[in-house]
């Protein structure tokens, strides 16, 4: 890694790539997240019923996704608007992961609730709004549980990195960077999806990097392409809305894809992953020959 950007992100040195540490691999469940394996992390925007959640969480099994999302809590642009069910979508989450096998990633929002929404994720999700609520960060990094840290949505790469850098200071190592777009001048987009980002994050940092196209376009009809953008940028993986009726969602119902949708962008993604594991080959084939050499 060039020097430049070890001084450019001076204030976060542990998430840097390092002879030591080059990729983090965090096992969830009978999954590695970093790892060799793309993963699809999918499910409605909210929790709402337990026929919606189960209908959506048996769809993208069978699709191929690993990993299942729903807000239980959640931070809406509004304060007016529905909040999430609490501790019973929790336990609708955790009844799909037991009748799905799909491991889950839901949002906490406060500190008090860490410990009570640690005991039915996987994974906990600090959401846009909370990237710099540090008091958060802490309790999230102490529960032990991997923690998905989405990008402010005002943040810059290194106050982004500077959180991931105090859970990581607070005794985790198992932190997920999730790109989600950002706030820009463009309005047509809910938000500009920063895939330099991703590609930077890949060069820079050995944690694993999520997109998540869905916040990012706010426009269901351009989830597939940003989707096939982030795995081309390098992503480790994709976070996306999923509903059985999104016209009908209780959030996010314009960036959620139906099942067909769905389907639909995890066939797109495939030839992209395809050409990725080719080039890995190849380079692992150089890397060989080079050792073979020179060795
Ligand atoms: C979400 O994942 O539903 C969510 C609220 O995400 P963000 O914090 O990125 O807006
Ligand atoms: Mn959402």
């Amino acid at each position: 890694m060039c020097e430049s950007w070890k001084e450019r992100f001076a204030e976060s040195p542990d998430v840097l790539k390092s002879p030591r540490l080059e990729q983090t691999v965090i096992p969830v469940l009978d999954l590695e997240i970093g790892g060799d394996e793309f993963i699809t992390m999918a499910g409605p925007c909210s929790v709402e019923t337990e026929f919606q959640l189960m209908a959506t969480a048996n769809h993208v099994r069978r699709g191929g996704a690993r990993i299942l999302r729903g807000g239980a809590f959640k931070p809406r642009s509004s304060p007016y608007s529905f909040q999430g069910l609490g501790l019973d979508g929790l336990k609708m989450l955790a009844r799909a992961r037991k009748e799905t096998g799909l491991a889950i990633v839901t949002e906490v929002m406060s500190e008090e609730d860490v410990p009570m929404v640690a005991e039915y994720a996987d994974i906990l999700q600090i959401g846009t709004r909370n990237m710099e609520n540090y008091a958060l960060l802490e309790a999230a990094a102490r529960s032990g549980r991997p923690v998905l840290l989405k990008r402010g949505m005002s943040a810059t790469i290194a106050e982004w990195l500077r959180s991931a850098q105090l859970i990581l200071d607070n005794g985790n190592p198992n932190v997920i960077l999730c790109e989600r777009g950002i706030r820009t001048f463009e309005t047509a987009m809910r938000n500009t999806f920063d895939v330099a980002a991703i590609a930077l994050l890949k060069q820079i940092s050995h944690l694993p990097v999520i997109a998540d196209p869905s916040h990012a376009a706010g426009h269901r009809d351009l989830v597939p392409a940003l989707g096939r953008i982030g795995v081309a940028a390098g992503a480790d993986g994709l976070l996306v809305e999923v509903h059985p009726n999104p016209e009908k969602a209780w959030s996010d119902g314009e960036q959620s894809m139906d099942f067909a949708g769905f389907d639909e962008m995890m066939d797109g993604i495939e030839p992209y992953l395809a050409l990725r594991k080719l080039e890995r080959s190849r380079a692992d084939a150089i890397d060989a020959g080079f050792m073979e050499a020179f060795g």
